[in-house]
């Protein structure tokens, strides 16, 4: 009999959370190399908004013809640390009662469950503790972001066998040694299990892996180590095989640094697609580097079926970029914008992030901010900052912060503003997002 792993994507606490292309890459790929090694894997995947089961409990979330949209939701309690914030707090993801009804089809030999954001261990908690209900006996372990960035609050936390910090190669090595269970002898490619329940609307691809910036903001070096070039080859097949199993058209980057090598890389890609006469729309929920754009790029990016581009441009202070990231010159925003129009995207399609909330930020930074980035004709989003063990800017956000971060993750949500004082208040940030969006062009139909 083969060794059965049952990989669990957990629910979501939070204060609000919309799916753009919010999906379970690396469990997916963690299951297709277990089982290229001879393991049987199933996934309970709980942000499935297509669950029958969970309709009989819950409103059926809307979804758009992109495949991404609102996922189940339920009100929750707050927990008590988050008691004086006046917003509503939720669980989003697929009713209880399904989780534990999926549960009990099969015992596995082993439990992998992953963590996303690391205010959002609520969620992985439920998950072990439903794993536990249903089969005390069996061991589970927890990886992912919150595993890796707070391992010490996860010990304390979660009622699991194991934790596992950091890439699933080597960390989770160990785990299967002392389960006595087959041990991998190389680590994961980036080729996924191709389930249609969760890639059936919408996939998503990594190209590249890391970034080689260390902007003092991104845990993307904490995560994911130094940049690692990507094969062009491996990602074209990866894209053909999932169109030519389930029809999906719609496919999401997750790559940190996309247009990083692109001759190599990007490029000889979209090439591929263009001249394999596939049709599909691409995405990058994550941005690209202002830096990287040229002309003939955008060009290529547009005709293979990019239906969007985000830029991380952040700031239009130089002395933000000076501090924080030394990633880009704020007037390359005008020339970047300006290629990208001229190789088809309009205004609508073209994001513009700024980054709010940094510690001892001034509202008038990101002011200012909106107003230049206004003058180009695009879509602009404020995204508030996040603060992150790991990254350059922790230790300054908790000596700034007006909440314990480096205690309790949960104050790590940027939807409560952490770092939030009178130079910059929430009321600030919500003047802020209005003014973004009164300014901002939108995508046309
Ligand atoms: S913010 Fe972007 S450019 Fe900076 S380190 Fe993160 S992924 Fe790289």
């Amino acid at each position: 009999m083969k060794p059965f792993v049952l990989l669990i994507a957990p629910p979501v606490y939070d204060f609000a959370l919309y799916d753009l292309f919010l999906k379970p890459y690396g469990l997916l790929r963690i299951g297709k190399w277990l089982s290229d090694y001879g393991f049987r894997v199933k996934l309970i995947n709980a942000l499935d908004y297509n669950d029958r089961l969970s309709g009989g409990f819950l409103k059926k979330p809307k979804r758009l013809f992109n495949g991404t949209g609102k996922f189940y939701r339920d009100s929750a309690g707050k927990p008590h640390v988050l008691k004086g914030i006046k917003r509503n707090y939720a669980r989003y993801g697929i009713a209880g009662e399904s989780i534990e009804q999926r549960l009990k089809e099969e015992k596995p030999d082993l439990v992998l469950i992953s963590s996303g954001m690391t205010y959002w261990y609520p969620g992985v908690r439920e998950a072990v503790r439903l794993c536990k209900k249903t089969y005390p006996e069996v061991p589970v372990a927890v990886g992912g972001v919150y595993a890796t960035l707070c391992r010490e609050h996860a010990e304390k936390v979660l009622e699991t066998d194991y934790i596992i910090s950091g890439s699933v190669y080597p960390a989770v090595l160990p785990v299967l040694k002392h389960l006595s269970l087959p041990v991998p002898g190389k680590p994961p490619e980036e080729e996924p299990l191709i389930l249609k329940e969760v890639y059936g609307d919408a996939a998503v691809v990594r190209i590249n892996t890391g970034c080689p910036f260390r902007c003092r903001y991104c845990a993307s070096s904490a995560l994911n180590g130094d940049f690692k070039q990507g094969s062009a080859e491996k990602a074209f097949s990866t894209v053909k095989n999932i169109h030519d199993n389930l029809g999906t058209v719609n496919f999401a980057f997750y790559d940190d640094a996309l247009l990083l090598r692109k001759e190599t890389v990007l490029m000889p890609f979209l090439r591929r697609i263009m001249d394999s006469g596939l049709k599909l729309n691409f995405y990058v929920p994550n941005g690209i580097h202002l830096a990287s754009i040229n002309a003939e790029t955008a060009s290529l990016m547009f005709r293979a079926g990019f239906k969007e581009v985000r830029i991380g441009f952040e700031s239009a202070s130089d002395d933000f970029h000076r501090n924080q990231d030394k990633k880009l010159d704020i007037d390359q925003l005008e020339e970047g914008v300006e290629i990208l129009k001229n190789a088809g995207f309009s205004g609508g399609r073209i994001g513009v992030y700024l980054l709010a909330g940094l510690p001892n930020q001034y509202s008038e930074e990101v002011e200012e901010s909106i107003r230049f980035v206004s003058r180009f004709g695009v879509k602009i989003s404020v995204a508030e900052y996040s603060p992150v063990p790991g990254t350059g800017l922790f230790k300054e956000s908790v000596k700034s912060s007006c909440f314990p971060i480096a205690e309790e993750p949960l104050f790590h949500n940027n939807s409560i503003m952490p770092m939030q004082w009178r130079g910059f208040t929430y009321e600030d940030l919500d003047r802020l997002k209005s003014l973004a969006r009164s300014v901002s062009v939108l995508p046309s139909r």
